[in-house]
């Protein structure tokens, strides 16, 4: 069973109800709508296809919602596409008419661009394939030297070598965006270049004014956040973070990538924040039907790093194989984590527990590793035991049962754990050995003889309320 989770963009590829069922039943755990594309009414649609198959094929799916962000972007070309060669000069013109782009100049989105850049700063076109030198700025033009050419097409987005553009993380779009979150009942929300904790708490704090319950997403992808001590605040008030490659790579360069997602990684792992690796995983598949080898050892590595989930975005948003990429992605996944030093976890062994429950998640993960336990059921209202659990590699099946289908689609995305949703309230706490090991009979993830572990609280049905765990032999019926 593979235990890394795997999220998929929905794109003009995935429109039809047959394509979204052929991807749930391919393995996908949550879909992803980008708000940088269509309009509210598309993403209600898809929301709703999604939430039709989720119930046709039974399979749990979560939704998550992407801001689009403070993107710079340049307008648009006359003919909508120029070539502009090494050497020669280009401009861009915050004055521009929108529409009027040529070979010599064009408009920007960001009004504030030519306050921000100073001579010698290097601004990447398209993700860095296209490079421009400030020489000097005129009022509202960037006079540039072309130091890397090609062809340059509408709307291509802007990022500055080593960040530090100072556009607020949440436009006027992202704030109507996150009223359209709430309304759909997105189950996690990702915020597009926060540069600080604080835009992740005002993100928040929108949604919560706008009525949504969904999980925050900080997308790693400024320079300025992968730096202390805002990196670790932004983990901090985050549920999850996103090691945004595209944009993060063309801030610090690509070389520093790799070095820079395994410390992600391993950081929010440590601080308890669930983490996934996105973008260019298997890149080559929005055209071929396999993976390049390159491919398999990218995914692999995310995987080995400890990542929660891994992510597709054109490989199924515009894509020729989106079930297919998806069931190439899972069998990557289940092969890398049979290597990966699975029993074996160093997690918070310096640092104190600061809350019975989280205890309790520790204290089970540790004697799971270390007995023969096939299996971990955790009575949760919330999720959070689950989450602190998922935090300890391990290779024991982490089961969150519980009675909110809304944790259900929150633990979904947290590596090892499964979501079990009990449609019965649990009479009393005297009952929960007897419901959770049947639950665990009836889905035959165990059989008589098998060891499990139960966690659970004495008041049932609070959150952070569990405060003990029992070990049970599946069919030992006077101990529970
Ligand atoms: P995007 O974010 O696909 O929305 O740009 C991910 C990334 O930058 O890697
Ligand atoms: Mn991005």
């Amino acid at each position: 069973m593979r235990r890394t989770k795997i999220v998929a963009t929905l794109g003009p590829a995935t429109e039809s109800a047959k394509v979204v069922e052929e991807m749930l039943l391919a393995g996908v755990d949550v879909v992803r709508m980008n708000f940088s594309h269509g309009s509210p009414e598309d993403h209600k649609a898809r929301a709703k296809l999604v939430r039709d198959a989720s119930i046709k094929t039974g399979k749990i799916v979560s939704i998550l919602g992407d801001l689009q962000g403070p993107k710079i972007r340049i307008d648009r070309f006359i003919g909508g596409v120029v070539e502009i060669v090494k050497g020669d000069r280009f401009v861009l013109d915050a004055e521009l008419d929108k529409e009027s782009g040529t070979v010599e100049s064009v408009g920007l989105t960001y009004k504030a661009l030519p306050s921000e850049v100073v001579t010698g700063d290097e601004l990447l076109l398209d993700d860095g394939r296209l490079v421009l030198v400030v020489e000097y700025v005129e009022g509202q033009r960037i006079i540039t030297r072309v130091e890397v050419g090609g062809k340059l097409s509408n709307n291509k987005g802007i990022n500055r070598r080593n960040g530090g553009l100072s556009a607020e993380a949440l436009t006027e779009k992202d704030k109507a965006d996150i009223k359209l979150a709430a309304e759909i009942d997105v189950d996690f929300l990702a915020v597009s270049f926060p540069r600080s904790a604080g835009d992740i708490e005002y993100t928040r704090e929108l949604l919560k004014l706008a009525g949504g319950a969904a999980k925050i997403v900080a997308k790693i992808e400024r320079a300025e956040a992968v730096v202390q001590p805002a990196l670790d605040e932004i983990i901090r008030v985050s549920d999850v973070i996103m090691v945004a490659r595209g944009d993060l790579g063309v801030e610090i360069g690509d070389a520093r990538l790799p070095e820079t997602q395994k410390m992600l990684i391993k950081r929010s792992r440590e601080l308890n924040t669930v983490v996934i690796t996105a973008t260019q995983m298997m890149e080559s598949m929005i055209e071929n039907p396999i993976p390049t080898r390159a491919e398999v050892f990218d995914v692999a590595n995310a995987v080995m790093d400890g990542t929660d989930a891994v992510m597709l975005s054109g490989e199924t948003a515009t894509g020729a194989h989106p079930a297919k990429v998806i069931r190439a992605m899972s069998s990557i996944c289940e092969e890398a984590e049979h290597t990966t030093a699975a029993r074996n976890s160093n997690h918070r062994m310096d640092l104190r527990f600061e809350r019975v429950d989280e205890s309790i998640a520790m204290a089970a993960m540790y004697v799971a590793n270390h007995y023969d336990i096939k299996a971990i059921a955790a009575l949760t209202e919330s999720g959070a035991t689950a989450k602190w659990m998922s935090r300890i590699s391990s290779e024991i099946a982490i089961y969150a049962l519980t009675p909110s289908e809304k944790t259900c689609r929150y633990v979904n995305l947290y590596r090892g754990v499964y979501p079990v949703f009990l449609p019965h309230k649990i009479p009393s706490p005297m009952q929960a050995n007897r419901i959770a090991v049947e639950q665990l009979l009836n889905q035959k993830i165990v059989q008589n003889g098998d060891m499990v572990i139960v966690t659970k609280g004495d008041l049932m049905g609070i959150n952070g309320g569990t405060n003990m765990f029992k070990m049970i032999r599946v069919g030992d019926h006077e101990i529970y």
